[in-house]
C-alpha cells in the first residue's frame, strides 16, 4: 500500500518536533547503556511537588474522574483569573479563560479559530519549534522576523513593522523565550503592543515561562493597557512552573468571543483536559507550594554555572539569559564550524552530549542547551563540550 497517497496533503509540509526527536535519540542511546547527558529537553527535572500529587489522589478517590466542562472546571478558571490579578493586576472573567491539555493545545486551538487560508502571522526567530507548524496547519503563512544575538535576541521594532502587510493577522511573542532565554524589556513590549493597536492585529503572548525570570520582573503584555489587552491572547500553564509537563495542563486568556470559539473547537477534539490534572493544577495555583521558589532558585544557580563554564569556550558567543531554562549559543566562530546540525550530531556521537541545533528554531549557526538538569551533569556536560571544541 502507498500510505503516502492516503495521507492529507497538509502533512507533506509538516515537520515533526525536532526537540522531541533529539530527546528520543538520546533516550535510546541511554537505554543501550551509554552515559548520555541530555541537555535537549524542555522540561524541569524535578518531581511534581507532593501537595499537587496529593490533590490528584484525592480527586481520583473522590470520583473526580468524569468528563468536565469543556473549557475546564469553574474553580480552575477562577484560580487562573486570580493568578492574573494577583501577579499582574489584570482582570479576567472566567468566561475569558479556557483550560486545555497544555499551553500547546490552546495555541493550536487559537491558530485554528483565528486564521483563514493566506493569513500571515509574524513569528520572531529564533522561535519555539511549534509556532510555524501550527500556523501552517491552520492554513496561515508564517512570516519570520529575525532577532539574533546582535540585537539581544529581540528583533527591532522597525523589522517587525516592515514585515506587516494587509494580510497580517497576528504577532506571536514569547517572553521569557524558548530557545534563547531572553526576557523582552517592558518598553519594547509596550511599543510592540502599540504597533498591534495601530495596525489592528492580534497579539499572541506565550508566557508559559512567566514564573522563571531571574533578573527583573515578568511583563504580562495584556496588563500594559486596555487597548493592548483587548487584542491579546495570553498562553500559560503549569508545565514549567510546577514541573508538571506530563500532566498536560495549560490555559489561554483573552477576549470572550475568541475563547468561546476555542471552546467550541475543543468540544469536538479533546472534550476537556484530564479531570485529575485539573484538580492537581488547582492545588498548585491555590496552595502555598514551597517547591516553586526552590526550583526557581535552582534554575538560577544552574544558569550561572552553565553560563560561566561555556562563556570560556573558544569561539562560543553567548549572552546571559534572564529567564526560562535555556542557553542559546552562537557557534559560527568555533573552529571547524560547518552547520549546527552537524555540530550537534557529532557532539552526541563523540561526546554523548545531546543538544538541539539552531535549525530547529529557524536559527542556523546556534545551538540550544537546557539547564533543567542536575548541577553535576552541567559540570560534566560543559567539560565534554569544551573538550570537543579543543579537539577541533
Ligand atoms: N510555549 C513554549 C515556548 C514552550 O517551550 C512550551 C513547551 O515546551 C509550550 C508553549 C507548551 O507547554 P505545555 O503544552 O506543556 O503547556
Amino acid at each position: 500500500m502507498d500510505y503516502q497517497k492516503l495521507m492529507a496533503a497538509r502533512m507533506a509540509q509538516l515537520a515533526p518536533s525536532a526537540t522531541l526527536r533529539i530527546n528520543a535519540l538520546a533516550k535510546e542511546l541511554q537505554s543501550q547503556g551509554k552515559p548520555v547527558l541530555s541537555f535537549a529537553t524542555g522540561e524541569p527535572d524535578f518531581p511534581t511537588p507532593p501537595q499537587i500529587i496529593a490533590a490528584a489522589e484525592v480527586a481520583m478517590r473522590s470520583g473526580k474522574t468524569k468528563y468536565t466542562a469543556t473549557p475546564g472546571i469553574p474553580e480552575l478558571r477562577r484560580a487562573v483569573a486570580d493568578r492574573f490579578r494577583r501577579n499582574y493586576q489584570v482582570d479576567y472573567e472566567p468566561a475569558e479563560i479556557i483550560i486545555g491539555a497544555g499551553g500547546k493545545q490552546e495555541l493550536y486551538n487559537l491558530c485554528q479559530v483565528i486564521l483563514n487560508p493566506g493569513d500571515e502571522v509574524i513569528i520572531f526567530s529564533p522561535y519555539w519549534v511549534s509556532y510555524p507548524e501550527m500556523v501552517k496547519l491552520a492554513g496561515g503563512i508564517p512570516v519570520i522576523v529575525e532577532g539574533g544575538i546582535e540585537t539581544g535576541f529581540v528583533p527591532t521594532l522597525a523589522a517587525v513593522e516592515a514585515a506587516i502587510t494587509k494580510r497580517t493577522k497576528a504577532i506571536i511573542v514569547n517572553s521569557p523565550n524558548n530557545p534563547t532565554g531572553a526576557v523582552y524589556p517592558r518598553d519594547y513590549l509596550q511599543a510592540l503592543g502599540q504597533l498591534a493597536v495601530n495596525y489592528n492585529l492580534l497579539l499572541v503572548s506565550d508566557e508559559i515561562y512567566d514564573d522563571l525570570v531571574y533578573d527583573g520582573a515578568h511583563t504580562c503584555i495584556a496588563a500594559l493597557s486596555p487597548e493592548i489587552r483587548e487584542r491579546t491572547i495570553t498562553i500559560g500553564g503549569v508545565s514549567k512552573s510546577f514541573s508538571m509537563t506530563g500532566w498536560r495542563l495549560g490555559w489561554a486568556a483573552g477576549p470572550a468571543p475568541i475563547i468561546k470559539a476555542m471552546t467550541d473547537l475543543q468540544s469536538h477534539s479533546t472534550s476537556n483536559p484530564s479531570s485529575i490534572s485539573q484538580y492537581a493544577a488547582l492545588a498548585g495555583l491555590t496552595q502555598d507550594i514551597p517547591e516553586l521558589a526552590m526550583m526557581q532558585a535552582a534554575f538560577r544557580r544552574r544558569r550561572d554555572l552553565m553560563f560561566e563554564q561555556l562563556a570560556r569556550v573558544k569561539g562560543f558567543s553567548l549572552i546571559l539569559p534572564q529567564g526560562a531554562f535555556y542557553l542559546f549559543i552562537d557557534l559560527r566562530q568555533t573552529p571547524g564550524y560547518t552547520t549546527s546540525e552537524e555540530f550537534c550530531a557529532q557532539l552526541l556521537s563523540e561526546q554523548l552530549v545531546a543538544a538541539v541545533p539552531g535549525e530547529a528554531f529557524g536559527a542556523p549557526g546556534y545551538f540550544r542547551l537546557s539547564y533543567a538538569t542536575a548541577e553535576s551533569d552541567i559540570i560534566e556536560g560543559c567539560r565534554r563540550i569544551a573538550e570537543f571544541i579543543a579537539r577541533r
